[in-house]
């Protein structure tokens, strides 16, 4: 039997061991060059001002929150269709997370229905890129700006990618519809520190902020210091010295993990095109099966901008008369992974305890929950391995 194709896996070559060895020799495991490099590398390639590196785009999200103050009494809209992390980061500061429902396209925020069901404490609206496909970002920025609302755009999913906007071709993180937004770096997305994520911004402000809560709210440029002197026992204020001007955290990544990054980086074009190569392959060969539906894009035009992280597909499992779970294990028999991507979030037990949310809140991200299934995605797959996943799904109707 072959080893089971997982439904993502980094990619790993030598010239990031090599990147990450040479960080080992040197004098500085974090806090070191290595992060701002990694910072003003990211930076550059999406075409943002600032960039913030932290331990986890799970720590970014929850900086934007802090970084923009908002709090109780504020309710943050996202996606249903992403995982966990994109709605706790507002719970964290004790703001209200709250979800719209997605388009039966895209699988993304549906911008007329977040307009429809606008409330007016509403402060925020978490825009998360499905599988890699970008949101309508300047229809979900005009309705969110117009009331006054930020935009954070989650695009975990879409490092790399972009879209086209009026004849233009834009960048994720560096495009004018999202206040800030947020890139994860964890094993299985399209690049990998290991664990990781970034918080990206024009914003200096929130940028200098991010960067002081990611230690602990500790304030080290003589600028910013904000304390009268008898506070600390002695009018002087040495080498030594330093603020915590707000309650932070630890959430510093290290010069181990921005060596891959950075390394990382250098590939992402290609791994990205690879990924590309991919999802045309499978489109191909499943487009014509009738209980089979293939990931469509929104517009035509960006489908050459894509960064695709999950290939994710919708079976009519009534029409093969056969269960998911069913379907898993063959698929899994024949050596291919497969996973569900996402269980919608304000369906899961928390959500419904904490904020009374269930079933029928968001009836297009249900129906499609019923029938995703996300099948391997990354660029080391080979032709044969490639070749497997397609026969799995061909004979999955008894073909
Ligand atoms: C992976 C992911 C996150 C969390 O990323 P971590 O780096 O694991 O914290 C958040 N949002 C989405 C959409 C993700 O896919």
């Amino acid at each position: 039997m072959t080893t089971l194709l997982p439904y993502g896996r980094q990619h790993i070559d030598e010239s990031d061991i090599a990147a990450v060895c040479e960080v080992l020799r040197s004098d500085f495991l974090t806090c070191g060059p290595k992060v701002d490099e990694f910072e003003s590398r990211f930076a550059k390639r999406v075409g943002a001002r600032h960039a913030v590196a932290v331990n986890s785009a799970t720590a970014a999200l929850h900086l934007a929150m802090r970084v923009t103050e908002l709090g109780p009494g504020d309710r943050v809209v996202t996606s249903p269709n992403t995982f966990v992390a994109s709605a706790n980061a507002a719970a964290f500061v004790g703001a209200t997370p709250d979800f719209s429902d997605i388009d039966p396209i895209s699988y993304n925020l549906d911008p007329s229905v977040l307009s429809r069901n606008w409330q007016s404490d509403t402060k925020a609206v978490v825009a998360v890129d499905y599988a890699g496909q970008p949101c309508d970002m300047p229809a979900i920025a005009r309705i969110a700006h117009e009331r006054g609302a930020l935009v954070i755009e989650d695009a975990c999913h879409g490092v790399g990618g972009g879209f086209m906007h009026e004849g233009r071709s834009w960048k994720l993180g560096g495009h004018p519809w999202a206040d800030l937004t947020v890139f994860s770096f964890h094993p299985v997305k399209t690049m990998t520190t290991g664990e990781g994520g970034m918080l990206v911004t024009n914003n200096a402000e929130w940028a200098a902020r991010a960067r002081r809560l990611r230690s602990h709210g500790i304030e080290r440029d003589p600028a910013r210091f904000t304390a009268s002197d008898p506070c600390f026992l002695t009018s002087e204020k040495g080498p030594w010295y330093y603020e915590m001007s707000e309650l932070g955290y630890n959430y510093r990544i290290t010069d181990i993990q921005c060596a891959l990054g950075s390394s990382q980086l250098n590939r992402l074009d290609t791994v990205v095109n690879r990924r590309r190569e991919i999802v045309s392959q499978y489109n191909a060969a499943f487009c014509d099966i009738s209980w089979l539906t293939i990931p469509a894009v929104r517009k035509q035009a960006d489908s050459e901008q894509i960064s695709w992280h999950l290939y994710t597909i919708q079976i009519d499992f009534e029409a093969i008369d056969k269960t998911r779970t069913q379907v898993m294990l063959e698929l899994r028999e024949n050596g291919v992974g497969s996973q569900v991507l996402y269980i919608p979030v304000h369906l899961q037990p928390f959500y419904r305890r904490a904020y009374d949310y269930g079933v029928g809140k968001c009836p297009v991200v249900e129906e499609f929950y019923r029938r995703a299934l996300s099948l391997p995605l990354y660029p080391s797959l080979n032709e044969m391995e490639i070749g497997r996943v397609i026969n799995a799904v061909w004979r999955l109707a008894g073909r």
